[in-house]
This record gives C-alpha cells, structure tokens and sequence, in this order.
C-alpha cells in the first residue's frame, strides 16, 4: 500500500520504517528541512536501537522515502498518518497545531478519498478537529470529497521502538467508518498474524485509551516512589517491599521500580493534559494531579539527598554524574531528572561532570553555554577530580562498575543512586557511602 507519514520524530520515522519494512510504500514529510536533508542522506537523527539499519535498507529498496513538500506527501497516497508532536500547551494542555495545521495540509491538496489517521497523543475530541479542520479547506476549494478521520495512538517506547512497532501488544483503532477498518486492517495485516492483537472502538475511546495508558503507567511509577519515600523513613527497604508486592500476579513486577522521578516527552505532558481535560469537563482528577506532584517532588530527592551529605555547601563541589537521558538506550533529554538535578546543582555553585552513552550531542544542544558543566567521554572520566557520584539513568553499563577504583577516585566516597542498581552491601564493602531510593538505613 502506499502511504504517507507526516512527522519524522521518534514515532513517525519508526511507523514509516516499519510499515516500509514489511512492503508497504512510504512517504515521510516533515518541515525540519535539516531533519529532512539529514534523512535523505542516510543520517538518522535520533538514537533508537535497530533503527538507522531498517531505515538505510528500505531507503535502498525505494520504499522509504523523504520530502518537505507538503503537496507531494498528500497526492502520495490515500492513506496519510500524523505523528506530528502535541507538546504541552502554556496551560498544560496538549498544543495541537501542529496536527490541525497538517489536517489543514490535506484539505488543501486532497484530490480524491483520503483516510487521516491520527497517530500523534491527543485529547479527546481531536478527531473532530482534524475533521473540521480538513472540511474548512475542502469548502474554501469548494470541493466535496469523501474522507475519515481514525485514532490510531502510538503504544511503542522509546529506547525499543522498532521491536515494540513490529511486534505491538495491541493495535488500537478509534474509527466509526466501515471503509477505514478495512484500510486499517490492511495497513497492520503483516504485523498482525500470530493472533489479533487490533482492537477496534469508537474514536473519542480510541483518544482517551492513550492517555490511560501512560497515566496508570505514571502512576505505577508515583506510587511505588511515594512508598519508597516512606519506607525510608521507616527503616524498610523498598527493594523487598517491591518483590514482596510483585509477585501477587495481580499486582506484577513490571513497572513497580522505584527512582528519581518520570521523564521524557510523554509521561509527565500526558499526565498534565489528562488532567487539564479533566477539568475541562468539570471534573478535579485528584488522583492524577497527586501522581503529577509526587513526581515533581521525586526529581528533587536526589539533590536533596547530595545536598544534607555535604551539609548544603556544595558551592565549588564536583559531582560526577552517570546517565542524562531519561531512560536507557535513548537520547532524549525531554523532562528528564538529570535535568532538574544539574540545574539544581548549578544554582548553588557546583559542578558537573557527566557522561550518558547516546545523550551528549543533545546534553550539548541544550546547555549549549553552560559553565558548569562538562561532558567526559567515559564514565571512568567523568569521575576524576569529582567529590562525589550521583546515577541517573540505569544504562547496562552502569550495572556493575570498579567500586573499588570510584572509591579511590573520589575525594568523597559517596554514591548517590536515583535508579537503585546495587546491592547496599556490594558498594559499601569497598568503603562507599551509599544513598539510593528508599533503602532504609543510610538515607
Ligand atoms: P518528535 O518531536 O520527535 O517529532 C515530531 C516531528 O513532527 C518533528 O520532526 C517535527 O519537525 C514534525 N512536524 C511538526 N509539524 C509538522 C508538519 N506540519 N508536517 C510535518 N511534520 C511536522 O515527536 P514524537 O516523540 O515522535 O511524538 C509524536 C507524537 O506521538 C506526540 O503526540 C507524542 O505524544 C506521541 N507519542 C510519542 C511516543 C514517544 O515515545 N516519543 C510514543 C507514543 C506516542
């Protein structure tokens, strides 16, 4: 089938390579012309496992392409994806115009049948938007041509996107019309074989089955943070509390982990806007918003944490810092904890000397002029000459390092762990203090 993709981020590029991958034609169109031009010349933006191989093989095969024509995208195919960002509006809702502004695009240019799915977050009642929105250009042409609008939210997680994309758990499918099921269905038969993982709905459930989605995951997260925080005070250790918890099948061990707060470009937006819908139905989500705030306070434990240990003078204080993307195997910095963590440091004069395997080139983008900080090309460099070190992200590498040489290496010999890698006695027989999340005695 041929299809268009408008959006080149980490869910569009990955929906275009992977449906090129299984035969589909693809044609993604993005503004960025640097993003673009990057694309076009086998250079992939972003950091995603698996990625840059699938999109250089369909691109030499001729079913991947790219182009910043907006005319071209939409005569390209009848079926024309968004996966344009909703970043957070001012007031916490989801800023949509970059999706109303390509709906806007296919109106203009359609010619003939087109299905528009939405693939990009967004609130409830987008759908209608879109199709207000593509319906204003078709009238200002003085056209009448048949389309549909479907909700077709993206589930993959960054940092295994291409493996979650080729084999999703569910493909939710928001859609009223007949004729758009069946284009849906083709578009996802090859990834749909072992058993039927498409789930069809109305498109309003379709919207808000997203925004579930990742606002009981955050609060998975909240919740077993605001435990860990009591078990600290109390003397527990929230490692066995989240054994003992996960093995009740109805509870389970995924996603119970502790750490030093939610990140990245969906949690901590979605939570917000989810919220902000809520209020706009006159309805006060005080479960979410408590979810949003315990988050808030937990990106600030670990300064806290560093802070009592060098009894608030850390002016003129190095701390070496590993992990600065908000999760491992990506390098997406959007909302990350390191973020709060080194600005935090910052304001009261210290230090940084980080290093993330994939975040750097984007560390530097953002922090551009920053005097404090500075980006080592090893972990093993960013330690030397630091008084102490603080973990952020659980990257593989990080799991099992020389304690006795980061003992020797650090003028304090202190460890300051916002993902809870090490067994407490493993690090303190080489000498090292050990701070972690909601490990009892110590914190
Ligand atoms: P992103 O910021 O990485 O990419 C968005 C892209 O859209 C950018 O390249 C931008 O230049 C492009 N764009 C903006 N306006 C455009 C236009 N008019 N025409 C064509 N391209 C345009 O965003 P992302 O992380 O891929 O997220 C996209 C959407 O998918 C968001 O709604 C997000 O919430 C959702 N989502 C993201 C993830 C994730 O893990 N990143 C997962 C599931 C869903």
């Amino acid at each position: 089938m041929k299809i268009t993709i408008f959006g080149t981020g980490y869910v569009g590029l990955v929906t275009g390579a992977c449906l090129a991958d299984v035969g589909h034609e693809v044609l993604c169109m993005d503004v960025d012309p640097g993003k673009i031009e990057k694309l076009r010349n086998g250079i992939i933006p972003i950091y995603e496992p698996g990625l840059e191989s699938i999109v250089t093989h369909n691109v030499s095969a001729g079913r991947l392409l790219f182009t910043t024509d907006t005319a071209e995208a939409v005569n390209h195919a009848e079926v024309q994806f968004i996966a344009v960002g909703t970043p957070p509006d001012e007031d916490g809702s989801a800023d949509l115009q970059y999706v109303t502004a390509v709906a806007r695009s296919i109106g203009e240019h359609m010619t003939g049948y087109k299905v528009v799915i939405d693939k990009s977050t967004v609130p409830v009642g987008t759908g209608d938007k879109v199709r207000g929105a593509v319906r204003s250009e078709l009238d200002k042409r003085g056209m009448e041509l048949e389309f549909d609008v479907v909700s077709n939210p993206e589930f993959l997680k960054e940092g295994a996107a291409v493996a979650d994309f080729m084999k999703p758990d569910r493909i939710v499918v928001g859609t009223e019309s007949k004729r758009a099921e069946d284009v849906l269905r083709e578009i996802y038969y090859p990834f749909n074989r072992n058993h039927d993982r498409m789930i069809f709905m109305d498109l309003r459930s379709a919207e808000l089955t997203k925004y579930a989605a990742n606002a009981m995951l955050a609060t998975k997260i909240s919740f077993m943070n605001e435990i860990a925080n009591l078990a600290e005070r109390l003397g527990a250790d929230i490692e066995h509390v989240r054994r003992g918890i996960g093995s009740d099948p109805r509870i389970g061990y995924h996603f119970i982990y502790p750490g030093c707060g939610y990140g990245g470009s969906c949690f901590p937006k979605d939570v917000t806007a989810l919220t902000r819908t809520a209020r706009d139905c006159d309805y006060e989500a005080k479960l979410l918003t408590a979810v949003e705030h315990v988050n808030m306070a937990q990106k600030h434990v670990l300064f806290d944490k560093v802070s009592h240990y060098f009894r608030g003078e850390l002016e003129g204080k190095t701390i070496a810092l590993w992990g600065l993307a908000f999760k491992p195997n990506t390098d997406d910095m959007r909302e990350a904890s390191s973020r709060r963590l080194m600005e935090s440091l910052w304001k009261v004069g210290a230090k940084v000397q980080a290093f993330d395997p994939e975040a750097m080139e984007e560390t530097q983008r953002i922090y551009d002029n920053e005097p404090g900080l500075q980006l080592c090309g090893t972990k093993e460099q960013a330690l030397k000459g630091a008084d102490a070190l603080v973990i952020c992200t659980e990257w593989k590498e990080f799991r099992s390092p020389d304690f006795a040489s980061i003992a020797q290496t650090l003028s304090h010999p202190a460890i300051f762990d916002g993902r809870n890698l090490y067994a407490p006695e493993m690090v303190e027989r080489h000498g090292l203090v050990y701070y972690a999340i909601g490990r009892g005695k110590n914190q």
